[in-house]
């Protein structure tokens, strides 16, 4: 059809698609224009169509960021969970991040989240007609194996607490924090991994005096890859503002990577001017194999450390590996879907109330009433995840965080 603007001039010509409520995408009547983008053909197209609106009186205005998906959500056709994936997916960094976003926009996490709602659910309605029987409450419960229904609810709470851990990684990437004495080969290795010149490769110890960034993927995963300059005890301002910057790093890292020189004796990196965070998992990696005497060279390990040559690019996908494992993704990046802090949060406290449930549980009669309410606390935490149980002001402030027109 020929799209017209406000003067009935012609300006493009398009198609217009009608989708009946409830199958579209928002669940309400939709009435679709396209044509051949451009800004100026479409804010005449969108100009008109307010133009005509007015006319007739019909409320027409501009979407606000998210209020596609939104009106999907408040309309049933996806729970809070797909509709932040929506986002996710476009915003999806790698084809396995696609993929993951793609998952649970179909529902795989919310899926299971509702499996574990319904179990939980299960157990409360026992447990509520159980207190409606003033007398042989415990006796009533142990017959229906409370306490086995409880255990089997904490186990698929801990699974799908690790698979949203690492379906937040999916979406937020990994930092992995490169830490070694000057000259070890961290810019080398960087390098190596990223596949291009990106930080300053120098045979003068001290070189990479700020630390770099690099985004890139191990088998899917994006991870960003932080290259420090090297720590040492100097008066030195530059390098002192770099020593604090690798503590930095340090903190907000998931995984620090201690490379050292194969060929030297080198003391332990972190020591008490730097000390490695107690819950952090490290990895060290022993550089330039490829100067040892050739029958160690084809050594995957030594001294529990991963041997590797980033000039030579010796024992790189064994490193990659090795820092997937380390970090504890199990899944390969095609089973996975993604998830956000939130929802691991959301699971956090969930596991907290399961756990309190757990220590009322079948204690005495007295106790019954605190069990059914950190049950019903636990169940109110999964539907935080999918919008069940979320205050509006909450649910305004993920979708403002979408872009325009989805
Ligand atoms: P950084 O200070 O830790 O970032 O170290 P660089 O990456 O700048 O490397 C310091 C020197 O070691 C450079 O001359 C590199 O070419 C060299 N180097 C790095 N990796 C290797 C390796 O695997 N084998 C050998 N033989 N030399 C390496
Ligand atoms: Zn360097």
């Amino acid at each position: 059809m020929t799209i017209r603007d406000s003067e009935l001039h012609p300006i493009d010509e398009g198609i217009a698609l009608l989708f009946n409520a409830p199958a579209s995408f928002t669940g309400e009547n939709v009435l679709e224009f396209q044509g051949h983008g451009g800004q100026a053909v479409l804010q005449g197209i969108v100009g008109h169509a307010l133009h005509v609106a007015r006319q007739l009186e019909i409320p027409l205005r501009h979407a606000l960021p998210g209020e596609f998906t939104q009106r999907a959500f408040l309309n049933d056709k996806l729970d809070l969970a797909q509709a932040e994936a929506v986002a996710d997916l476009i915003d999806a960094g790698s084809v396995s991040a696609a993929k993951a976003a793609a998952a649970s926009l179909s529902g795989v996490f919310s899926r299971q989240v509702n499996a574990l709602a319904d179990r939980i659910v299960h157990l409360r309605l026992l447990l509520e007609a159980t207190l409606d029987f003033p007398e042989e409450e415990i006796e009533f419960l142990e017959k229906a194996d409370a306490k086995g229904q409880l255990n089997q609810i904490l186990a698929i709470h801990q699974d799908l607490l690790s698979a949203a851990r690492e379906g937040v990684k999916f979406r937020d990437g990994l930092q992995i924090v490169l830490v070694g004495e000057p000259n070890v080969g961290k810019s080398s290795l960087l390098n190596a991994l990223a596949g291009e010149e990106v930080a300053i490769v120098s045979a003068i110890a001290g070189t990479t005096r700020d630390r770099i960034k690099q985004e890139l993927n191990i088998r899917g995963i994006p991870l960003v890859l932080v290259d420090t300059a090297g720590l040492r005890h100097t008066a030195d301002e530059v390098e002192k503002i770099g020593i604090e910057r690798t503590r930095k790093s340090v903190e907000e890292a998931d995984l620090v990577l201690i490379l050292k020189d194969a060929t030297l004796e080198q003391p332990d990196f972190f020591d008490d001017h730097l000390k490695l965070p107690a819950h952090l998992p490290s990895l060290t990696v022993l550089n330039k194999v490829d100067l040892l005497p050739e029958s160690v060279q084809s050594r995957q390990d030594l001294h529990n450390a991963v041997c590797i040559s980033a000039k030579k690019g010796i024992g790189l996908e064994n490193l990659k590996d090795a820092i997937l494992a380390k970090v504890g993704i199990a899944h390969p990046p095609d089973h996975g879907f993604m998830a956000r802090q939130r929802h691991v949060d959301a699971l956090h406290l969930c596991g907290e109330h399961l756990a309190s449930a757990f220590q009322f549980a079948l204690q005495d009669d007295r106790t019954l009433d605190l069990f059914a309410e950190e049950l019903r606390l636990a169940h109110d935490a999964l539907g935080e995840i999918t919008g069940r149980m979320l205050p509006d002001d909450l649910l305004g402030l993920i979708f403002s965080r979408f872009c325009i027109g989805k």
